[in-house]
């Protein structure tokens, strides 16, 4: 590869402040909504023009894994969150989860911010860190404005692929191509009668199957679901196998492959499925759903042997899945922080947990209930008279606050 030398240059710093979050996804959300309600000056910086991340712009529109098969495990700014979906538009339960309207969380996102006093910055990506020894000291962000500075007390890493974490150079896990999840390109389809698809598909599954398998679709993951109005259905089986999204050339594949694929669906779907006749495509996802990329190493990976453990440091709850979904297991506040640095925490599906165990941490609701105890711990830290350090708050503090804020720790 050849190289060329970009020149030294003078970067203005645009903002100041006690805690700045990173990525407004589902964790990012929670992580500044968290921050500024415990009284810490707080900016949100977010590489597209709305916030909430795959759970808006990804076209995923059901929040899984808000119980231990009994009873919520995860509420605190995730319950805010469904009150408020709730005055805005109309929700559905769907047995333990719950299904949304994407344009309405974009709202409830918004206002959150407003609300709280946050800084946003959207249509902003993070491109660098600058550090010194154990401290970040600024996040350097690019825009139509061109390239500016961001100093913060505490940076919270909230971009679901660790960005943040990767420019501090934090070691991390990730899969092997092959081994990666799916990436997926969600669609919503309108103009079915959706009473006589879901009646074709279930009585029809295996046909339904091999129309997937014919594209080549995998069909060991994702689904399809009708949405909240009339005659509309999701479906997240648009996949694209061994991409590896924090590769621009593979997300630039992934999006050319999964879109063809879509066209050819709905065409195969139309001719095939009864009810899908005047089926037709009313938008695709405007980001492709990363379901799987760096988790960085924390303090404490997570691994099968803590799926029973109670830790001092638990912070949040995330259903047990290998338990066949019943029960939850503790999530530790040293899965959010990192030996090397010391104003850094990360939220989110980012977390430090095996690859095993991921899909219990990685759903929206488990995500917030991360993002939520990230903002509070970063909040902490930047209050706190002697070092800043997110390893040294108090955790019986954290965990007070958490609580009080609504959070479900103990089992
Ligand atoms: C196809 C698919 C189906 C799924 N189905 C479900 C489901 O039914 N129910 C469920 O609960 N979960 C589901 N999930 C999982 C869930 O959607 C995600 O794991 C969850 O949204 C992760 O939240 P997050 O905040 O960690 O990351 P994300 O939602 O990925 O948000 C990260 C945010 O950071 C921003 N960002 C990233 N990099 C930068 C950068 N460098 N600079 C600035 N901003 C940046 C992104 O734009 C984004 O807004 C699904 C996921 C996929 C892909």
């Amino acid at each position: 590869m050849n190289y060329i030398i970009e020149g030294a240059q003078e970067l203005p710093v645009v903002g100041e402040y006690d805690v700045a979050v990173f990525g407004g996804g589902p964790a990012g959300i929670a992580a500044a909504t968290a921050a500024a309600k415990t009284g810490a000056k707080t900016t949100i910086i977010e590489r597209y023009g709305y916030l909430g991340g795959l759970a808006t712009g990804g076209l995923v529109i059901l929040l899984v894994g808000l119980t231990d098969g009994k009873e919520q495990i995860i509420k605190g700014i995730c319950k805010d969150t469904i009150k408020k979906l709730k005055q805005v538009s109309r929700i559905e339960k769907i047995g333990p989860s719950i299904l949304f309207d994407p344009e309405a969380l974009k709202l409830v996102f918004d206002d959150f911010i407003m609300e709280n006093d946050i800084k946003p910055y959207y249509h902003t990506f993070l491109s660098n860190a600058i550090i010194y020894e154990n401290m970040v000291s600024a996040a350097v962000i690019d825009g139509k404005s061109g390239r500016s500075v961001i100093k913060a007390k505490i940076y919270v890493d909230a971009t679901g692929d660790g960005d943040f974490s990767k420019f501090c150079g934090i070691p991390f896990l990730q899969e092997k191509k092959e081994k990666l999840l799916p990436v997926t390109l969600g669609i919503r389809v309108g103009g079915l009668d959706t009473e006589k698809v879901k009646a074709y598909i279930n009585e029809n599954h295996e046909n339904y199957r091999n129309i997937l398998k014919s594209l080549s679709l995998s069909v060991r993951m994702g689904g399809w679901i009708t949405t909240l109005h009339k005659g509309e259905a999701w479906f997240n089986v648009a996949h694209a196998e061994n991409t590896d999204c924090t590769d621009t050339q593979d997300l630039t594949h992934a999006e050319i492959q999964t879109r063809k694929t879509v066209h050819k669906l709905i065409d195969i779907f139309q001719n095939e499925i009864p009810g899908f006749e005047n089926g037709y495509l009313i938008d695709t996802s405007a980001q492709i759903g990363v379901r799987d990329s760096r988790r960085i190493k924390g303090m404490h990976l997570f691994t099968r042997e803590d799926t029973d453990k109670i830790f001092d440091d638990a912070i949040a709850r995330a259903p047990n899945y290998i338990s066949g979904g019943q029960g939850s297991v503790q999530v530790p506040y040293g899965c959010l922080t990192t030996r090397k640095m010391n104003n850094l925490i990360f939220a989110g599906r980012c977390i430090s947990v095996e690859h095993e165990l991921f899909d219990m941490f990685r759903e929206i609701p488990c995500c917030m209930a991360t993002g939520h105890a990230a903002g509070v711990a970063a909040a902490l830290a930047c209050k706190s008279d002697n070092e800043i350090n997110v390893k040294k708050i108090d955790i019986s503090q954290l965990q007070g606050i958490l609580l009080e804020q609504g959070a479900v720790i103990w089992v």
